[in-house]
């Protein structure tokens, strides 16, 4: 068992999450899995609290809370970041299709659904 601290960690609401699985791909570091149809960090250790699955829920499940949990594994979760590369599949703007690969993309909420847009298109979603 690892060392117990108190720092931030995902909180996921079970009776709003609806199990579209959106959630574990922007979780670099594996902690979110699918499990009986729901969300779920089953390894605390593999959560660094950093938020990126937060925007895309398109049910608002996602929190972040800060309680007494295990450490951070950096190198667990380099194990695990280094496998998902291996099957990497680059995410696409939704407006341009320009690729993660050539320019960042965020989460967006757009028209009920969660996707992603670049950050040459996201100022004409802001303005107009
Ligand atoms: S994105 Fe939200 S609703 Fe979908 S599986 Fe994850 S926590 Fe559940």
């Amino acid at each position: 068992m690892g060392e117990r601290v108190v720092r931030q960690i995902v909180r996921i609401d079970e009776d709003l999450c609806t199990g579209c699985g959106v959630c574990v791909g922007p979780c670099a570091e594996g902690a979110i899995v699918m499990q009986d149809g729901k969300a779920k960090v089953i390894r605390e250790e593999l959560c660094d609290g950093a938020g990126f699955c937060l925007g895309v829920c398109p049910t608002g499940a996602l929190t972040l809370e800060t309680r007494e949990t295990v450490a951070f594994d950096h190198s667990a979760a380099e194990v695990i970041i280094a496998e998902k590369k291996a099957n990497y599949i680059a995410q696409h703007c939704f407006s341009c299709s320009t690729s993660e690969d050539d320019r960042p993309l965020l989460p967006v909420r757009r028209a009920g659904e969660s996707t992603w847009v670049c950050t040459r298109c996201l100022p004409s979603l802001i303005h107009g």
